[in-house]
């Protein structure tokens, strides 16, 4: 509900590395991370953020040096993260996904000179490329070994040791071990948490040229305190946060490590999304909190449909970054005995800007009430000066502590969303006579048929109410009578049964004419975006190339 939140007193605006501080002193015993059955405590983690940076430190690291990390989740990006921070470092979030053209493009415009990245031949050949032609001047080689048990670690050095990359013995290399080879004394920077920009969160790479949202140290301490105030009956000190999204991405970054270690709790880490380690990580580590993209809850739930493995343990699941479809959210619940919410957001939000309240559940269908300390205008995309009243269609705008200094070095990029102190947000919604917001689509994804608007994910809700479908996206393809028409992709749940006619019969029901898909294509898989998302890009270019044209 929302006198449950704490609104009135002022939104934190400190450093970052103050969550962690605050943590360790509290809680020096209790354990902070579990990386695949190997734990370390909180005094643990402390010690090894001040040797790390004072490594940093010694490599050059002051206030305003990009450093990137380009790893998946493992206690290397925790260490890393907090010590590049506390040297007034910048942190540069790199997806180990990305292929070389994309590292190379992100090196280039953020001006990272150091990278640290893991020793596997997945990630550390494309990192290292860079140090060649780009202004990359070293690297930090984090061993995967080094991390591990010590059964894991003679597991891993023998039978995979062709994943393990070689890495030259040279200057420009320097190893985890070498890092943290020092008397851990650091002379942590002077921030000024308003202006101190503490993170570079790229965007927008599935609708152009990414840009690097610059998350000031502000930013990120505001969004952790609104969430904290948010999320009742937590027990600092006694929660574990379960981390399978990927921590380079802003959601995770916030919501699951830097919130994780404002509770205290013990962040369980897990390096990529494998359904079966997850579901018996659940049952045997027991999370307390489990933020995810809809697509894991949809993976979830058919585990769990199977019925063998115990989710009680989970208390507050925050879904974010997608739309949660209701039926998913609905099925989750029921299935769980947890509550699911789905919170709203952007990287240019630090990201959260709106969640559902936990002890009510909130609205279906919506994505919450404005955090604390935090504005939603809903404004006419025509004349975007006018603020529409409660029920009207718009443009969201966010204000807030959450909202970016800006775009780093693309002041044109960023004065086309700043409006003053408020972001435009590219998405199209309302806001109903409580204060609820409901999301109706990305503005560019509006499929504009005979004159209409058409909404994807009207059309996109109506068919996850077919109990067959696990999974749809609906995008605009060009139609020689109307300029474009919905057409839908649709993957069935395992084991069920739906052809295209019955589909369309079913969803007769429930949708206009203009709304009715003009063609549903069945599909065993659907694309996604690299943490997972549901992506519309691929079949848009599809069907482009099909029709060798504009979709
Ligand atoms: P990103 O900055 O890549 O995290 O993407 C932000 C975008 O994700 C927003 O502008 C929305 O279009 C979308 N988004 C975030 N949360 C939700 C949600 N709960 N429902 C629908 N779309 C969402």
């Amino acid at each position: 509900m929302l006198n449950a939140v704490e609104r009135t007193s002022e939104i934190a605006c400190a450093a970052v590395t103050s969550i962690l501080d605050k943590t360790v002193a509290a809680y020096p015993g209790r354990p902070a991370m579990d990386f695949l059955g190997r734990h370390t405590s909180y005094a643990e983690l402390g010690r090894l953020v001040a040797h790390a940076a004072c490594g940093f430190q010694q490599l050059g690291v002051r206030k305003g040096t990009r450093v990137g990390l380009c790893l998946p989740n493992t206690p290397y990006y925790v260490i890393c993260y907090f010590a590049v921070l506390r040297l007034g470092g910048i942190v540069v979030n790199f997806n180990p996904l990305y292929v070389e053209r994309e590292m190379r493009h992100q090196i280039e415009d953020s001006g990272t000179t150091i990278m640290v990245t893991l020793d596997i031949r997945q990630i550390y050949p494309k990192v290292a490329a860079a140090l060649k032609d780009t202004c990359l001047e070293r690297i930090v080689v984090c061993p995967m070994s080094g991390i591990l048990t010590s059964m894991k670690s003679v597991l891993f050095s023998v039978f995979k040791r062709s994943e393990v990359a070689e890495i030259p013995d040279d200057l420009r290399h320097v190893t985890f071990e070498r890092l943290i080879a020092n008397d851990g004394v650091v002379q942590a920077a002077a921030i000024d948490p308003l202006n101190d920009v503490a993170v570079l969160q790229y965007t927008g790479g599935t609708t152009g040229v990414p840009k690097g949202a610059m998350l000031t140290h502000g930013n990120l301490t505001a969004n952790v305190d609104q969430l904290y105030r948010w999320v009742p009956a937590s027990q600092p000190g006694y929660e574990r946060m379960m981390l399978v999204l990927p921590l380079f991405h802003v959601f995770a970054m916030t919501v699951g490590m830097n919130l994780g270690i404002a509770f205290g709790a013990e962040l369980i880490l897990l390096p990529r999304f494998e359904l079966d380690q997850v579901m018996k990580y659940i049952t045997k580590k027991r999370p307390t909190m489990f933020p995810g993209v809809p697509t894991i809850y949809t993976a979830l739930i058919a585990a769990a449909e199977k019925g063998h493995e115990d989710l009680s343990s989970i208390k507050v699941c925050i879904s974010g970054g997608a739309p949660l479809p209701l039926e998913v959210r609905n099925r989750f619940e029921a299935l769980t005995g947890c509550r699911l919410v789905e919170g709203y957001g952007l990287s240019e939000t630090s990201p959260v800007a709106t969640c559902n309240p936990l002890d009510s559940g909130g609205k279906a269908g919506s994505v919450g009430l404005p955090l604390a300390g935090t504005t939603i205008e809903v404004r006419s995309p025509q004349n975007p000066s006018h603020v529409l009243p409660a029920g009207e269609k718009g443009e969201i705008y966010v204000r807030g502590p959450q909202v970016m200094a800006g775009y780093w070095r693309k002041p044109q990029e960023t004065a086309a969303v700043m409006d003053e102190d408020a972001l435009r947000t590219g998405d199209v919604g309302y806001i109903d006579e409580e204060g609820y917001v409901f999301l109706v689509d990305r503005l560019k994804d509006v499929i504009l048929c005979g004159g209409y608007n058409v909404y994807p994910r009207v059309v996109e809700e109506a068919i996850y109410q077919h109990p067959a479908v696990a999974e749809v996206v609906v995008i605009g393809v060009p139609d020689p009578y109307r300029g474009q028409a919905p057409k839908a992709f649709v993957r069935l749940r395992d084991g069920h049964n739906a052809t295209v006619a019955e589909l369309k019969e079913f969803l007769g029901e429930h949708l206009s004419r203009i709304e009715m898909p003009k063609a549903i294509e069945l599909r065993r898989e659907l694309p996604r975006t690299m943490v997972g998302k549901l992506s519309k890009k691929e079949l848009v270019a599809e069907e482009q190339a099909a029709h060798g044209g504009g979709a």
